[in-house]
């Protein structure tokens, strides 16, 4: 029977992370699983801020390069850096954002980068051999078997299940398709990390039977987002954008804010000009008003959040010129890091389980902290683990036990700051707050913290 040393379930970005952080902490006997049949361009850009950043130069230095080197280039020559406007509704600037990463480089001691989700996963995916990333592998469940000290994971592989919904551009010719049609298969490991993203099945499974039963799936956050991309746009409301609200930007966000208020409960619309124009609206909308939409009706709906919160004519024209083939929703789901009512311990370990990023704590992408967050926990976590196999420790459960209550003792109480500042966005209602934010989170040193858990 081969026991692998650790089994990860899920590639997104904090899985490969992770994967990263144990070999290069030399714990080679490691396999990652993902459900996907196929690693496709799909998903949204991701903002990679300066802790994520710093924690991905911890985890490996090689991924750090590679993760720059396919960023969005935000710099063009001689020009001034990028910025993301913050507007009231009258056009006026309430506050502003440089983008390029050095800017953030010079204040906060680490850059800032956009990249989107699939080059992240790649460039770290490329990092490993081969042969230790197996797709078309969904977890179905996992289970401890205590005479082999170790957990089974249960796979389904079935050519019938479709491929995810957002890909809409080419396949990576580099990986074979899968031919299987339908197959079950079972991996074990000494230690199983769960980065199986919001909707995870380990959490599932561990969760269940437990007083923890209710908190397996994720929570609706009451927010949601409406988006449309490509839109035509004729050229005098085009002037009229530029003019009011672009000036030299390519992306703003508008609401009904001012300078000391910027509140959740408002809608908020972030109009891109890439090419052509986009916008995103975020607002929040009970669930099942979205869900099952036409496209027809997210417009309109887009429309009436407009409307209500005051948007001025030019804005909701953008928004009743959307192509409904463009139109897209997505509701916001959280899984809280703390559970206060009621108060008793969430955990995010169970046995030789544990789970990290959005598995553990995923959350609306407000503070843009979803996958930043997750390179913390990929750090964390590596260096629990890293103890664990130095100390030979694979098979001494109370070992393993305390080496993931260290990983989330450090980790969910700064989780619950992220996730509080995530749903108010009280860094941005005053100057003192936002300030406290950056120290708090841009500025973190995790040199101490890595020094402590070694
Ligand atoms: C619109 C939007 C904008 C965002 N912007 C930002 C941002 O600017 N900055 C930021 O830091 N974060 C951002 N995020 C959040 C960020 O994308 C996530 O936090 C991050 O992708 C989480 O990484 P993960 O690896 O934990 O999970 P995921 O990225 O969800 O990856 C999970 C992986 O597990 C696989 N999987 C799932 N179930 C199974 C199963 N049963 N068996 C096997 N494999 C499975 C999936 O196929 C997937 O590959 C944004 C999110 C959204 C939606």
């Amino acid at each position: 029977m081969n026991i692998y040393d650790v089994v990860i379930v899920g590639t997104g970005p904090v899985g490969l992370a992770t994967a990263l952080g144990l070999r290069q902490r030399g714990i080679e006997n490691i396999l990652l699983i993902d459900q996907t049949r196929a690693f496709r361009k799909v998903g949204q850009v991701v903002d990679l801020l300066p802790n994520g950043l710093k924690a991905i130069k911890y985890i490996n230095p090689n991924a750090y390069e590679a993760v720059k080197n396919v960023a969005i280039p935000q710099n063009q020559p001689q020009k001034p850096s990028p910025v993301w406007l913050y507007k009231d509704l009258q056009g006026k600037n309430v506050h502003s954002t440089y983008l390029s990463f050095d800017d953030w480089f010079e204040k906060y001691g680490e850059g800032r980068v956009s990249i989107t989700w699939y080059n992240l996963q790649t460039s770290l995916r490329k990092l490993l051999p081969k042969n230790i990333v197996k797709i078309n592998n969904r977890c179905v469940n996992i289970q401890e078997e205590s005479e082999n000290n170790c957990v089974r994971i249960d796979c389904v592989s079935d050519a019938s299940v479709n491929n995810n919904p957002y890909a809409y551009w080419e396949e990576d010719k580099d990986v074979e398709a899968p031919t299987i049609q339908f197959e079950t298969k079972s991996f074990r490991a000494k230690l199983v990390v769960a980065a199986d993203g919001i909707n995870s099945t380990v959490r599932k499974a561990i969760y269940q039977d437990t007083s923890h039963s209710d908190f397996a799936q994720p929570e609706y956050s009451k927010f949601a987002a409406i988006f449309c991309r490509d839109i035509e746009i004729p050229s005098q409301l085009q002037t009229q954008l530029e003019e009011k609200y672009f000036s030299e930007a390519s992306i703003l966000t508008i609401g009904n804010h001012t300078v000391h208020n910027i509140s959740t409960e408002n809608p908020r619309l972030i109009l891109f000009s890439r090419g052509s124009i986009g916008y995103i609206l975020h607002a929040a909308l009970p669930l099942e008003s979205i869900q099952n939409a036409s496209e027809n009706a997210l417009i309109e709906i887009a429309s009436q959040e407009l409307e209500k919160a005051g948007f001025p004519e030019e804005l909701k024209q953008v928004v009743r010129l959307s192509s409904p083939a463009n139109m897209q929703q997505r509701p916001y789901y959280i899984h809280h890091a703390v559970r206060h009512s009621p108060a008793s311990e969430l955990t995010w370990s169970l046995g030789r389980t544990v789970l990290v990023g959005d598995a553990a704590h995923g959350m609306p992408p407000f503070m843009a902290q979803g996958a930043n967050q997750g390179f913390e926990d990929a750090l964390f976590i590596s260096t629990q683990i890293h103890k664990i196999a130095q100390n030979n420790n694979w098979d001494d459960i109370k070992a393993i036990t305390e080496s993931f209550q260290i990983y989330e003792k450090y980790r969910r109480p700064f989780m619950e700051y992220i996730q509080h500042a995530t749903l108010t966005r009280f860094p941005l209602s005053s100057y003192k707050l936002s300030e406290e934010y950056t120290k708090k989170v841009y500025c973190r040193n995790l040199d101490s913290a890595v020094g402590i858990m070694v």
